[in-house]
């Protein structure tokens, strides 16, 4: 029934069909509970046996794991509207791929509820009400969450790979283990160059140009994706690219034929290269923030899977809070 998605009516029109008495909505509810709790305990002992294989092909476990992390909420508007009642996260290891750690969290409990509304004391129940904050803030809390869990079980992590939300690498930093790093996430780093782009074409109207900005754009990606754990290079390559675009290509690497005779920028208007001096000094100034991270840019990792892997959570739960 969770794994199709569905609910109580939809249960009791197969039953229907198949010509068997249909389950009330309260007994539905009591064996929903009796297997919530069994089904939590396989999630949780599912985590522990994925840390343990995530441990044991760790080169140096003593050091600790790499994980990816991300949160999700239920019900997230568009952009950045943050007013959802629960958000769900996981902790997925970099050599296995799977699932070490999860959380949620609650903002709302149905017992509880309706417990206030007639004014009694709940009765005794499993309660999963466990936040009382806005939901953004319920990010950095299930990081820690989900990290304390894998201390206590005797487990430690180096590396967090994350989107470049900062509250939640300080907080895990300050509470949990002030050794722990982070790597960045390729996706979102790329999309946050796209913006920072985005941004700047307003005063310059040159980058309104979507060829002009792809081609700035594919030459970022490409220094990030060719000096993978080379920092010095990354920062070599990210610097070439604004004199490349300026017509001056004797930095460029292997990537660039702007030597060669009567070479042409296809990607740039006219084919020539760019002389706006205003752009130039923008151009200069946003990379020059992505240069002094080049150590970390140069180590990125992917939170592609706990993002799918959230995605499929997010389906299975319906909205129904
Ligand atoms: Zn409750
Ligand atoms: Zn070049």
């Amino acid at each position: 029934m969770v794994n199709g998605g569905f609910g109580e009516s939809h249960v009791n029109m197969l039953l229907a069909m198949l010509n068997i008495p249909g389950i009330c909505h309260k007994n539905l509810k009591e064996r929903e509970r009796e297997v919530g709790e069994k089904l939590e305990r396989m999630a949780n002992e599912s985590c522990s046996r994925n840390l343990a294989t995530e441990v044991a092909l760790t080169d140096s476990p003593e050091d600790g794991i790499v994980v990816s992390f991300d949160g999700a909420w239920q019900k997230r508007g568009t952009g950045r509207s943050y007013n959802s009642l629960t958000g769900h996260a996981t902790l997925i290891g970099q050599k296995t791929g799977k699932c070490v750690g999860y959380a949620t969290k609650s903002k709302k409990c149905r017992i509880c509820c309706a417990a206030k509304e007639k004014n009694i004391t709940p009765r005794k129940h499993n309660c999963k009400k466990n936040w009382q904050g806005s939901a953004k803030s319920m990010e950095p809390a299930m990081a820690c969450d989900m990290l304390q869990s894998v201390l206590d079980q005797g487990e430690k992590v180096s590396t967090l790979v994350m989107d470049n939300d900062s509250t939640t690498i300080a907080r895990v930093k300050s509470t949990i283990d002030k050794n722990i790093t982070k790597h960045c996430d390729s996706n979102h780093t790329r999309k946050g160059f796209t913006a920072s782009l985005i941004e700047l074409s307003k005063t310059h109207k040159l980058l309104r140009n979507t060829k002009v900005r792809s081609h700035i754009e594919r030459c970022f990606s490409y220094s990030i994706s060719q000096n993978k754990g080379q920092p010095e290079q990354l920062a070599t390559g990210l610097r070439s690219i604004i004199p490349h675009l300026y017509g001056e290509h004797s930095s460029c690497g292997t990537w660039c034929r702007g030597n060669e005779e009567g070479y042409k920028h296809k990607a740039l208007p006219y084919g020539k290269p760019l002389d706006d001096k205003d752009l130039k000094v923008a151009l200069q100034s946003l990379l020059e923030k992505f240069i002094s991270r080049s150590s970390e840019l140069a180590n990125m990792g992917s939170t592609q899977s706990n993002e799918s892997f959230n995605q499929m959570v997010a389906s299975k739960a319906p909205k129904r809070l």
